[in-house]
């Protein structure tokens, strides 16, 4: 028997009413960002809807069945192939199986996971069959943000956004889907901002842990120093998601300054750290931090919206940044 996805209960249990009482809609659009686990919730989603109990028992036909991905009722959508979109084609294929009724369930679940990736033809190829779409047929979509999401698709959907996870709920996913113990469990917890998927990568990646390290080195050499080469120099490669982890090691070290200049050295994350942190937060002022953290979000958001990598990054450093030494 599959374990039950941990956390989102309002989310599960909205289904599980919804289901109980007959009331349960066509559309559902599961909003999060990567590493909340839309995906294994879609599934478990789709496992509540074709289980003869309603309820995800995990032990009758339809539950192993859907844990198995053999479930007949239950569709998954896939991308082209070597291509990373979902286009019209794909999304004809999906409607004239929607109009098979379903074999063994009373309803039959399709879902697409990163509907970022349907192009807004396919989406509008989709509008019709989301608008009336056959009785028996639920649709669940996954989605990194609802600004991917044509209007017209919006508006005929359930928006479910995710919640960020609870502490205990990323200690138990971590002690039950990682390897990580004691002090690496306990960092990855602290330090995933609630997002699962990014606490197992952190607790199992020694990568970041390197990283995190090369981070910290070169912005303590910045404070101690003014040197802002090393700094610049892991900003270097015009490479989207490795700026943004520097830029989430980055915050955190300034998180924890705030921690120690406020008096909640016992939040602090960066345990490992906590002497150099004690150290730097001698040195900048409270303001001066609050203010780099708040442009180094904006620089984050930036990136997000394609601006220019090198720019933004130039900006960053020897701009906003200089600024915490006043
Ligand atoms: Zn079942």
């Amino acid at each position: 028997m599959k374990r039950e996805p941990v956390g989102q209960k309002k989310i599960k249990s909205l289904f599980n009413v919804s289901l109980k009482k007959g009331t349960l809609g066509h559309c559902y659009v599961l909003e999060g960002e990567k590493g909340m686990g839309k995906s294994t919730l879609a599934k478990y989603l789709a496992k509540m809807i074709v289980c003869e109990n309603h309820t995800a028992c995990g032990k009758c036909k339809g539950c192993l069945m859907a844990d198995g991905e053999t479930h007949p009722d239950i569709l998954y959508v896939l991308p082209e192939p070597d291509k990373k979109n979902i286009g019209v084609p794909i999304i004809r294929d999906m409607i004239q199986q929607v109009y098979i009724r379903p074999y063994e369930a009373s309803k039959k679940v399709i879902i697409i996971n990163n509907f970022e990736m349907a192009s807004p033809q396919a989406q509008n190829a989709l509008l019709k069959v989301i608008e009336e779409p056959p009785e028996y047929a639920v649709f669940i979509f996954t989605v990194a943000s609802e600004k991917e999401l044509l209007d017209t698709v919006k508006s005929r959907c359930c928006m479910l956004k995710l919640q960020p996870y609870t502490k205990e709920e990323i200690v138990y996913f971590l002690e039950n889907y990682t390897d990580a113990l004691g002090e690496k469990l306990e960092f990855a917890a602290a330090y995933c901002n609630g997002n699962t998927g990014k606490g197992k990568e952190i607790a199992e990646n020694q990568e970041f842990t390197l990283l995190r390290k090369i981070v910290f080195d070169a912005f303590i050499e910045f404070i101690d120093r003014k040197n802002i080469l090393p700094l610049s120099e892991v900003l270097k490669k015009d490479d989207k998601g490795k700026a943004n982890d520097v830029f989430d090691c980055m915050l955190s070290f300034l998180r924890d300054i705030v921690g120690y200049k406020i008096g909640l050295e016992n939040r602090c994350i960066n345990i490992d750290y906590i002497d150099k942190i004690k150290t730097a937060s001698g040195k900048v002022s409270l303001e001066k931090v609050l203010s780099s953290m708040e442009k180094i979000l904006e620089a984050s958001g930036n990136l997000q919206r394609n601006m220019n990598f090198n720019l933004t990054v130039t900006q960053l450093i020897f701009g906003s940044l200089e600024e915490l030494h006043g």
